[in-house]
Formats: C-alpha cells, sequence, structure tokens
C-alpha cells in the first residue's frame, strides 16, 4: 500500500506510530525528521544502534516522489527493504545481486510513485545513466548511509563513495542527508565539504550510556588490582581488555589460579579454540574474558556487566565501541580504565618515529591527547568524551568518578620546578626513572657514575613517593610541559616548560587518586 499523505498538515509521529508502531521519536531522532521535513540538508552523527534509519524512513514516506538511499553493502540494503515491506513500507533496491528485470520493476515503481524509498549502490548512482534519469525524477530526498566511507580520514574509504560529491548539484532544491556513525573530527570535516561544499547543518546525538559509570585508575601492578576488582564482582559477565596476546594469557592465568572463571581470547589462537571459547563466554553466566581488540566484532550479550582496559585503547573512538559492549541490557554497568602516563607518552614517541605523513601523524596524536585527557579529567569524564563525539553537554553527569568524589588538586608549583630542573640540568637525555632517582636521592650505580649526587637538584625531592613523581610526570606531560624523545624516552622540556622555569607561573596537579574510588563507584550503583 503507497502512504498517500497531505503534506502540509502531517505529524511525524503520526506517521512513525502507523507504519512503525513506535510511540516516540528518541530524543536525537527529532530534530533530524524535522530539518528534512523543512528541506535542509543534514549530516546526523549517530552511533550503532541510535535508530538513524528513521530519521530518514519517516520523513521519506511523508514526503512527495521517493527517496534515494545510497547504501554500501546489498546485505544492509536487503535488510532494510525487507524491514521496510514488513511494516507495510513500499521500498524497492536496485543492485548488481538480481536480475535486469527485478532492477528495472522497482526503478518503474518508484517513477510512478509506487515506491517511497529506493536503495542503490554507490556505483549505481555514479553512472551517467542513472544521473540523467534522476535529473528528470520526482526525487524527495538523497540519503547517503555510512558517509564516511568517502573520507580517507575514516576507517572504511571506499572510492567509489567519491562519485556522491556530485549529488550537491544534481538537484538543487533536493535535500541530502547524510548518516553516519563515525565522530572523528577530521573525517566529519571532510564528509561535509564533499558531500555539502559547507552547506548542511550536522546534527551529533546519541552517544551517551546513561547506565555505564565511568572511572579511571592509575596503573600499578595491574593484574592484582584486577583481580581486586573482579574479586568484588564475583559471578558477574566482564571483559578485560589487554594491549597483547601475552598479556591476555598472563593475566587470564593469574586470574584463573585465583579462583576466576576466565579464560584468554585472541587472533593468535585456532579457529575452532577460539569458537570453543567465545561458546563458554555465550553460556556461562560469570565467565571473565581477557581479550585483545579481536574479541568484540558481533559480540552482542546483553548482560556483559563491566569492561575493564588493563592497557590503553587505541583512540576514543575505539574505546567508546569497546566500553559500549558492556551493559546493552540498559542495566546499571561499568567502564573502568587503567591509566599509564608512560604507556601514551610511548604510544606518542611510536607516532613521531614513525614513517607516516605529517598530517597523518598529527591526527594519531590529537587522539591520544584526547585520551590523555580523559584520563587526567578534572571535570565530568563522560561529558569530556561526548564532548569529543559532538555531543555537548554542561551539566556534570554526576555519575562518573570525577562526579562522585571530583580529584583533589594541590599546588605542585615547586616540584613541577624541581624536575624540569632537574631535566635540563642532565641534559634532557635520561628518563623519568633516573630523574626521580636523583629528585629521591638514590644512590644508584647509574646516578653515581653520573655524578648526578653532586647536582644542586640532588635529594631534593625526597618528600614525594616515587609513584607521585610518576603521576606528576604524567601529568606534566598531559599538560604539555615535557615530551619524551627517543628511543629510552629521554625526557625533554618543551618550549611551554622552558617559559614556566623562566617566567614563572603555578602549576597545578591533581593527587594521585585514591584505589577506593572505584569501590565508592560501586556502592552508588
Ligand atoms: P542504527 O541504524 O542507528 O544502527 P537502527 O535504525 O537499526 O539503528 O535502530 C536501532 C533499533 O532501535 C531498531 O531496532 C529500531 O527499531 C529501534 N528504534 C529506532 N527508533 C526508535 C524509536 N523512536 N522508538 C523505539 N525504537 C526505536
Ligand atoms: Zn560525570
Amino acid at each position: 500500500a503507497v502512504h498517500e499523505r497531505d503534506e502540509t498538515a502531517e505529524d511525524p509521529r503520526e506517521t512513525l506510530r502507523e507504519v512503525f508502531g513506535f510511540e516516540d521519536f528518541r530524543p536525537g531522532q527529532k530534530p533530524v525528521v524535522d530539518a528534512l521535513l523543512s528541506g535542509q540538508n543534514v549530516l546526523a552523527v549517530m552511533p550503532t544502534g541510535a535508530g538513524k534509519s528513521l530519521c530518514f524512513q519517516v520523513p521519506a514516506l511523508m514526503r512527495p516522489g521517493f527517496a534515494v538511499v545510497v547504501s554500501p553493502l546489498i546485505a544492509l540494503m536487503q535488510n532494510q527493504v525487507a524491514l521496510l515491506q514488513s511494516f507495510g513500507a513500499p521500498a524497492g533496491m536496485l543492485h548488481s545481486g538480481r536480475t535486469r528485470e527485478e532492477n528495472v520493476a522497482d526503478w518503474k515503481a518508484a517513477v510512478a510513485g509506487e515506491i517511497k524509498l529506493l536503495y542503490m549502490s554507490p556505483e549505481r548512482l555514479a553512472t551517467e545513466r542513472m544521473q540523467a534519469a534522476l535529473a528528470k525524477a520526482d526525487v524527495s530526498l538523497f540519503v547517503i548511509d555510512e558517509a564516511h566511507c568517502i573520507s580517507q580520514w575514516g576507517h572504511d574509504f571506499r572510492p567509489e563513495y567519491l562519485a556522491l560529491e556530485n549529488l550537491k548539484t544534481l538537484k538543487p532544491g533536493t535535500p541530502v542527508a547524510a548518516f553516519t556513525a563515525t565522530a572523528d573530527e577530521d573525517t566529519r570535516a571532510d564528509m561535509v565539504e564533499r558531500l555539502f561544499a559547507g552547506n548542511v547543518e550536522t546534527f551529533v546525538s546519541g552517544f551517551d550510556r546513561p547506565n555505564l559509570t565511568l572511572s579511571v585508575e592509575e596503573k600499578s601492578g595491574p593484574d592484582k588490582r584486577i583481580e581486586e576488582l573482579l574479586h568484588e564482582r564475583r559471578g558477574q559477565q566482564g571483559i578485560v581488555y589487554c594491549g597483547s596476546r601475552k598479556n591476555t594469557e598472563n593475566l587470564a592465568e593469574k586470574l584463573s589460579a585465583a579462583g576466576h572463571n576466565a579464560i584468554a581470547y585472541h587472533a593468535g589462537l585456532p579457529d575452532e579454540e577460539r569458537g570453543e571459547r567465545l561458546n563458554r563466554f555465550l553460556s556461562e553466566p560469570d565467565l571473565v574474558v581477557c581479550a585483545t581488540i579481536a574479541f568484540g566484532m558481533g559480540i552482542d550479550k546483553p548482560d556483559i556487566r563491566y569492561v575493564i582496559h588493563r592497557d590503553m585503547p587505541a583512540s576514543p573512538e575505539a574505546y567508546y565501541q569497546e566500553i559500549g559492549r558492556a551493559g546493552r541490557d540498559g542495566r546499571p554497568a561499568e567502564a573502568i580504565l587503567l591509566y599509564s602516563a608512560s604507556d601514551l607518552m610511548f604510544r606518542r614517541r611510536m607516532i613521531d618515529d614513525g614513517g607516516a605523513p605529517e598530517d597523518i601523524k598529527r591526527h594519531e596524536k590529537r587522539k591520544l591527547d584526547i585520551l590523555s585527557a580523559y584520563c587526567e579529567a578534572l571535570t565530568c569524564r563522560r561529558n569530556l568524551l561526548l564532548g569529543y563525539f559532538g555531543e555537548m553537554r554542561t551539566e556534570p553527569c554526576g555519575k562518573c568518578d570525577v562526579c562522585i568524589d571530583p580529584p583533589k588538586t594541590e599546588d605542585a608549583t615547586a616540584d613541577a620546578r624541581l624536575f624540569l630542573e632537574a631535566a635540563m640540568e642532565t641534559g634532557e637525555v635520561y628518563g623519568q626513572a633516573h630523574l626521580i632517582d636523583v629528585l629521591r636521592g638514590a644512590e644508584t650505580e647509574k646516578v653515581l657514575k653520573a655524578k648526578h649526587d653532586d647536582l644542586t637538584v640532588f635529594a631534593r625531592g625526597t618528600k614525594r613517593p616515587a609513584k607521585s613523581w610518576r603521576s606528576l610526570v604524567g601529568q606534566l606531560f598531559a599538560q604539555g610541559y615535557v615530551e619524551m624523545q627517543g628511543e629510552y624516552r629521554s625526557i625533554v622540556v618543551t618550549p611551554q616548560g622552558r617559559g614556566f622555569l623562566n617566567a614563572g607561573g603555578s602549576v597545578s596537579l591533581k593527587k594521585t587518586r585514591a584505589k577506593e574510588t572505584t569501590q565508592a563507584l560501586k556502592k552508588t550503583q
């Protein structure tokens, strides 16, 4: 049946109810629907599962003409078309997996007004014949699904998407709507330029996962610490992400020895073994999986109660995706990250020393900066993460560790100065461990041999424990006072650090967080 409607009087909620049977739009959907109904171009950034399909399907059913929906995969088209048809919404598709007759029939139905949504591949849309035909047809709306495929910055560049650049001039007055789950700023800017030449309204929504509590702990003795964390979460199912295969196996072994039902999972296991472990994960409700990022693709188990990161995730996007596997049932779940500033510094060095072009290096380092800022946050962690994805909030969430137990800051001006001086006086060629030894007055072989016990800074920092010094160095790095260079990760004072040494100023740092925070969070659930 064709949904004939009086265009001016229609309320999109009516269509939503009548066709799809949903009571109301989700908060992020309505603004997109309204913008498309009023004929605006739209870029909508929504994570998977937020409900982007309805954002264009409802306007497509309401506007005169038929919507052209570009989708990268035949399987995706088939799913969507079948789903629409099951709701009685007239939809069709053109793709290489069907006979010519079937394709012609759907095209004719669209032109005759019998189909309101016509799905096709970007290759098909790119043909001259199709563009000429579309120029004459009554198209209500162009929809580009997985729009990040047009950008080389995205993780899924498809050259055939580049042909979509002419959509913006193909039919003036016909709105173009692009949808993606990719939040990365460079990719987004690229999409805006290529698809819309800047003429677009961008909407970002749906990234918040309110049932997830977020917390970060400084990493020291991570395996032991994870064992403690799991002790309080016995009987619950969770994932512990590790940075290497070896770490997954070591950790799983230690946890098993401590009486937990734990296994390792990584891409190095034989297929059969992986399948078996996956089955255990699906069937044993208390199983802890110590995994590399190989674990997760397609894992959709609703009752995962926690995701712990033993090691740093690769990027904010990766982190969001990995913690997103917890609490899909909507019940309280936890995301706990064990953070080490020196891990991050090491990664930064690897990027610097790698052979990538400068702009790629900059892009990758920016992602590390965001992770670092997330870990060192002095204000609501959730808002920081959502802000990165483009979803701006000002009200603190009240549920992350920072909101519940705000970090205490201290005036660390004197010690920051001492540390920078130690680095300068020793020629900026030593790593943090040695500098901390010097400041703490440790008479190590290395200190004595270099005669660093003769320096004025020697033993000037005995009041601060070594662990606290390491945290201070991490924060000096996060705030841009020092960098680490070369194979030995030598501490080098940045121009900003030099400015501080010469001109003065004050440095305020967060005190080392106590481990009780995660426990405190646990009690608030
Ligand atoms: P995405 O394409 O963003 O990954 P979908 O469009 O497939 O997400 O929607 C995800 C799920 O949410 C689907 O099962 C869909 O039916 C459901 N959904 C979307 N919008 C609503 C709504 N307003 N009310 C209830 N359920 C909705
Ligand atoms: Zn918060």
